[in-house]
């Protein structure tokens, strides 16, 4: 691809996530697999639950010992013990016979129902009285009732989870219940965060005449953390070849699996991120079809992928979200790399150049649907619009203007209560 050319939005995210792997996996504990990609398939070395166990508080009973009963004709049952959970009995129940079982103890032998507490006459009774010698039944049950059996949940030798899924805390209650401590989870990436520009000056020092505070490094380090990635921060380089190229060899130094940098990759004099590129790998320099963010520098760094993102704001902020965020969830082994796209009804006039373009808006539900607004100023110096938004509306390539009523489909860059 020349410098000249102009490619579309779907042909740079294609060419950025061919570049990137899957990362390799690494072992980790239980809780350090929360929100990671399993990269192994979970066989269940145990049948859940594992033992016949009682749902309710209640007893212990043999179905066909209360077929009969009702709350005008009870049947008696003699107490033989007493299950709480934890617990097993070592006795039988027999004919005749019942046993004061707990919520999750062990069923004992010879039982193959529960009657629940509240259909006896213990109902309502202290917590700490003494066991009855007898109980009155006031219900019929049929076998099985109110009892769980073993291998309902999971049946010991069954793939649980897949290698690919995503761990929730569900995923991770599961494993637990399963006695997995350890697993074997995708890596996270580590993605190396540099900001270049000689007007930039640091987040704690007083502005002064012709600078600005780098802000891009650190939403850019926020966005990685975002994902589950580590950032390591490289710091801000002055526009010389020679700090930048000093700046990426920290990276390397610390084995980053992506560069991203912001600024010094548009026309400008002193723009000279591609030359560095250009001399320490291989390069392509894009203008992509896209509004905000055209100029988009794309490549390795000594064999490391590379992603050099404009410096406006938000421009770096979008361009993020299109390109590095799908390339760093592919590296941390996601499938699923798109925000959710929900289709929303404009409420004002939208105005594009033809390239596809990322307006921001606000994404609110209605009775009638889902409405989008925009958030006013679209500059891409603007970085209060994006603190506004909750979605990007997406004007398509090729469009130039978009009514009030038209449907278009919005990024959701979060979901806030009031969409749902
Ligand atoms: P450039 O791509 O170097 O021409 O930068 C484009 C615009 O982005 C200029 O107005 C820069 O001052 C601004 N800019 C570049 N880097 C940053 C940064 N790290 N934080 C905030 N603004 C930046
Ligand atoms: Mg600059």
């Amino acid at each position: 691809m020349n410098e000249q050319e102009y490619i579309t939005v779907e042909e740079a995210l294609t060419a950025v996530l061919d570049t990137v792997p899957v990362l390799p996996a690494e072992t980790v504990s239980l809780m350090d697999g929360l929100g990671r990609i399993l990269a192994q398939d979970v066989i269940a070395q145990d049948s859940l639950p594992p033992f016949s166990n009682s749902s309710m508080d209640g007893y212990a009973i043999r179905a066909a010992d209360v077929a009969m009963a009702s709350a005008e004709s009870p049947v008696s049952l003699r107490v033989i013990g007493d299950i709480a959970a934890g617990r097993v009995l070592e006795t039988a129940v027999t004919p005749g016979t019942t046993a004061r079982i707990m919520t999750g103890a062990s069923l004992p032998d010879g039982a193959d129902a529960v009657i629940p507490v509240e259909d006896t006459n213990e109902a309502w009774r202290d917590r700490d009285r003494p066991l009855p010698e007898l109980v009155k039944m006031y219900s019929a049950v049929k076998m099985g009732d109110y009892v769980r059996h073993p291998g309902e949940d999971i049946v010991r030798g069954t793939a649980v989870l897949q290698s690919g899924h995503q761990l929730r805390p569900q995923e991770i209650g599961v494993l637990a219940s399963l006695g997995v401590s350890q697993l074997q989870v995708v890596r996270r990436p580590r993605i190396g965060i540099l900001a270049t520009g000689d007007e930039l000056i640091g987040v704690d020092e007083p502005l002064r005449a012709g600078k600005i505070r780098n802000s891009n490094g650190f939403t850019q380090m926020a966005q990685v953390i975002a994902l589950g990635a580590v950032p390591v921060s490289l710091g801000v380089a002055a526009d010389t070849e020679e700090d930048v190229r000093k700046k990426l060899q920290a990276g390397l130094d610390a084995g980053v699996d992506l560069f991203v940098s912001s600024a010094g990759v548009s026309l400008g004099a002193y723009d000279v991120v591609k030359a560095v590129l250009v001399e320490g790998g291989e390069m392509a320099f894009w203008r992509v079809r896209m509004r905000p963010g055209k100029p988009l520098a794309h490549g390795r760094y000594h064999g490391v992928p590379y992603l050099g993102l404009p410096g406006n704001p938000v421009s770096a902020m979008v361009s993020f979200e299109r390109f590095a965020r799908a390339a760093i969830l592919k590296m941390g082994g996601h499938r699923r790399l798109e925000r959710p796209l929900i289709p929303v009804i404009l409420q004002d006039e939208i105005e594009s150049d033809g390239r596809e373009s990322y307006i921001r808006a606000v994404v609110e539900r209605t009775a009638d649907g889902y409405i989008g607004t925009t958030t006013g100023g679209q500059g891409s110096h603007m970085m209060t619009s994006l603190v506004k938004a909750n979605a990007l509306l997406i004007v398509p390539e090729g469009v130039k203007t978009v009514c009030a009523g038209e449907t278009m489909q919005a990024w959701m860059l979060d979901w806030p209560e009031y969409v749902f």
